[in-house]
C-alpha cells in the first residue's frame, strides 16, 4: 500500500479550491491546499468582489444626478480615487482572513507557494522557505485562469484587468479593447467614476452569445451613460507620447489616453503546473480536459473552475468543487447542471440573463413566443435619466416552459437570481402569469406581460 500525506490536496486556493478544500475537511478528509498568492483566488482580489464594489462606487455619479429631480440639492461631488482604492484594499484583506479562517477552522493545512506536480501523486510546493513535497491519494487543480494579452506592437504599455483596481493615478482617459463581460464592465465603472472612456470591439456587436435584443440596448444605453462605444474597430499599435499613450486604430485614427486594458479572455492558468509529469490530458489551450464527474484521464486528479475553461463563473466554480467533494468523500455521486445558469454583467444599466437568448431557443426549441417590454423606470420619471430598461421572455410554445429570462436595468442581478429558480423548476408561462406582481416595481413586469412581441426583422438575422 503506498503512503500518503493527505487524502487530498488542492492546488489553488480560490474560489473552487477553497470550497473544496474546506468542505473535503470538514467531512474528515486530511487536506492541503496551496496557494501562491492571496486566499480567495481571482473572484476576491481581482475580480467579482472588488469589481461589484468599484461598481457601486461608480453608481453615486448616477445617484447624485438622480437626486435633484427628487428635490435634493446636492453640492458638486467630488470623487477621491485614493480613498476607494484603500477602502477595497482593506476590505479584501479582511476577506482573505475570513478565507485563511474558513480554510484552518475545516482542518485543512494552507501552503503557501507555487505546486507543481513531481508525478501523478506527487506534488511539490516551492515558498521563499524552500521545498515541500506531498504524496497525495488524490489531487484537485483548480488553479483558475490568468488574462489573454494579444501580440501587437506595443502591448507592453496595455494592462489586464488585475491592474485596474490600483492604478495610479486615475485614468483620465481609458481606452478599453474587448466586448466581453469584463471590458463592457470596467468601461462602465470607470465612465462612471469620471474618465472620458473609449471602448473599441472588434465584432458587429458586444457580448457575442447574449440575447442580440440585449446586445443591441446595452450598445445604447451605455453610449448614453457617456462611454464612447466604436464596433468593427480594434487596435494595430500602441506607442507612448509625452501625454500618454497613443493608439492607432484599424480605421487610421490615433487616439491618445492614459491607459489602455485589454479585456479579451482568459485562458487557463497551467503555466509550470507539470501537468506532463502527471500524465494530465490538455486541450489545444491549456484547459484540463475533465470528464463530467470532473475526472482528468487520470482517475485520482480532478480538475474544476477556470482551469477547465468551460463556464468561468464563481457560482459554477464552487458548485463543481462540491461535486468532487461529494464524491470522494461522502454524499454520493451528484451531477452539475449546466443549463439556467443565471448571470451578471456589471454594466451600467445592469445586465442579467439566465436560459436562452431567443435566436439559441428558435435553435433548440422550434417555435417560441417572445414577450417583452421596454420602460421608463418609475424612478426615472422624476429623476430626468433618460435611462431606459429591457425585460424579455422566451416560451417554448410545446411546453409553454419559460426558457429564457433577459433583462437590462436597475439591479438586474437580483431580480433574474429570484426568476432563475423558477426556470429551474419548470414553471411554465401560465405560472408565471398566475403569480401575482409586487407593485410598483420592475420586477412585476415579468409577471404581467400578456402580448407576444413580434421581433423585427433586423434582430432575426
Ligand atoms: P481562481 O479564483 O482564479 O483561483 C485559482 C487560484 O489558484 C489563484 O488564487 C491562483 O493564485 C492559484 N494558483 C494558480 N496556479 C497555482 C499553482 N501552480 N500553485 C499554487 N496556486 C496556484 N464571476 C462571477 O460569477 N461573477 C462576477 O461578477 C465575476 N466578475 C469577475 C471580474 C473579473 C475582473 C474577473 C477576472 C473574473 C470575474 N468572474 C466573475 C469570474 C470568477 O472570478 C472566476 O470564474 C472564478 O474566480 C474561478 O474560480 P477558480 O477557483 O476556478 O479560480
Ligand atoms: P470574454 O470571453 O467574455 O470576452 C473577451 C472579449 O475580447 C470578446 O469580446 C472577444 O471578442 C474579445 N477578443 C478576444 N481576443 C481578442 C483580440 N485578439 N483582439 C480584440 N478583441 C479580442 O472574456 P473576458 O476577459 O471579458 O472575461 C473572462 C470571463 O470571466 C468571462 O467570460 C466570464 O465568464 C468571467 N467574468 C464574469 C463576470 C460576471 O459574471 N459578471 C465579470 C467578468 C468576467 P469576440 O467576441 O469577437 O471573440
Amino acid at each position: 500500500m503506498p503512503s500518503f500525506d493527505c487524502d487530498l490536496f488542492v492546488i489553488g486556493a480560490g474560489s473552487a479550491g477553497v470550497r473544496a478544500a474546506r468542505m473535503a475537511a470538514q467531512r474528515g478528509a486530511h487536506v492541503v491546499v496551496a496557494e501562491a498568492a492571496a486566499l480567495g483566488g481571482t473572484c476576491v482580489n481581482v475580480g467579482c468582489v472588488p469589481k461589484k464594489l468599484y461598481s457601486y462606487a461608480s453608481h453615486f455619479a448616477d445617484d447624485f444626478a438622480d437626486a435633484a429631480g427628487f428635490g435634493w440639492e446636492v453640492p458638486a461631488p467630488r470623487f477621491n480615487w485614493p480613498t476607494l482604492k484603500k477602502n477595497r484594499a482593506t476590505e479584501i484583506t479582511r476577506l482573505n482572513g475570513i478565507y485563511r479562517n474558513l480554510l484552518t477552522g475545516s482542518g485543512a493545512t494552507i501552503v503557501s507557494g507555487w505546486a507543481q506536480f513531481v508525478d501523478a501523486h506527487t506534488v511539490q510546493v516551492q515558498s521563499s522557505e524552500g521545498v515541500e513535497t506531498f504524496r497525495a491519494r488524490n489531487i484537485l487543480i483548480a488553479t483558475g485562469g490568468t488574462p489573454v494579452m494579444p501580440k501587437l506592437p506595443g502591448c507592453e504599455l496595455a494592462v489586464s484587468s488585475d491592474s485596474m483596481f490600483d492604478l495610479d493615478p486615475f485614468p483620465r482617459r481609458l481606452l478599453v479593447v474587448g466586448g466581453g463581460y469584463i471590458a463592457c464592465e470596467f468601461a462602465s465603472i470607470f465612465n462612471g467614476l469620471g474618465a472620458q472612456v473609449t471602448q473599441l470591439y472588434r465584432g458587429e456587436q458586444v457580448l457575442r452569445g447574449f440575447d442580440e435584443d440585449v446586445r443591441g440596448f446595452i450598445a445604447q444605453e451605455v453610449r448614453k451613460h457617456g462611454v464612447d462605444l466604436r464596433v468593427n474597430s480594434d487596435v494595430k499599435s500602441l506607442s507612448t507620447t509625452s501625454g500618454g499613450i497613443s493608439a492607432a486604430l484599424i480605421d487610421g485614427t490615433v487616439l491618445e489616453v492614459d491607459t489602455v486594458l485589454y479585456a479579451t479572455g482568459r485562458a487557463p492558468n497551467v503555466a509550470s503546473l507539470g501537468l506532463e509529469a502527471a500524465g494530465v490530458r490538455q486541450r489545444e489551450d491549456g484547459a484540463v480536459i475533465v470528464n463530467s464527474h470532473y475526472e482528468t484521464n487520470v482517475p485520482h486528479i480532478h480538475a474544476v473552475g477556470d482551469v477547465t475553461a468551460r463556464v468561468q463563473l464563481t457560482p459554477v466554480a464552487l458548485a463543481e468543487a462540491m461535486v468532487v467533494v461529494d464524491r470522494l468523500f461522502g454524499k454520493g455521486e451528484k451531477a452539475m447542471g449546466y443549463e439556467f445558469i443565471p448571470t451578471a454583467v456589471f454594466t451600467h444599466p445592469n445586465i442579467a440573463t439566465v436560459g436562452y437568448s431567443e435566436s439559441e431557443a428558435c435553435k433548440r426549441y422550434g417555435k417560441v413566443t417572445v414577450f417583452r417590454s421596454e420602460f421608463k423606470s418609475l424612478k426615472h420619471t422624476l429623476s430626468g435619466s433618460t435611462e431606459r430598461t429591457l425585460m424579455k421572455m422566451i416560451v417554448d410554445d410545446a411546453t409553454d416552459r419559460v426558457v429564457g429570462m433577459h433583462m437590462v436595468g436597475s439591479d438586474a442581478g437580483e431580480i433574474i437570481q429570484g426568476f432563475a429558480v423558477a426556470m429551474k423548476a419548470g414553471a411554465t408561462k401560465a405560472v408565471f402569469d398566475s403569480t401575482i406582481g409586487i407593485h410598483p416595481t420592475a420586477a412585476e413586469e415579468f409577471v404581467t406581460m400578456r402580448d407576444a412581441w413580434v421581433t423585427p426583422q433586423a434582430l432575426v438575422d
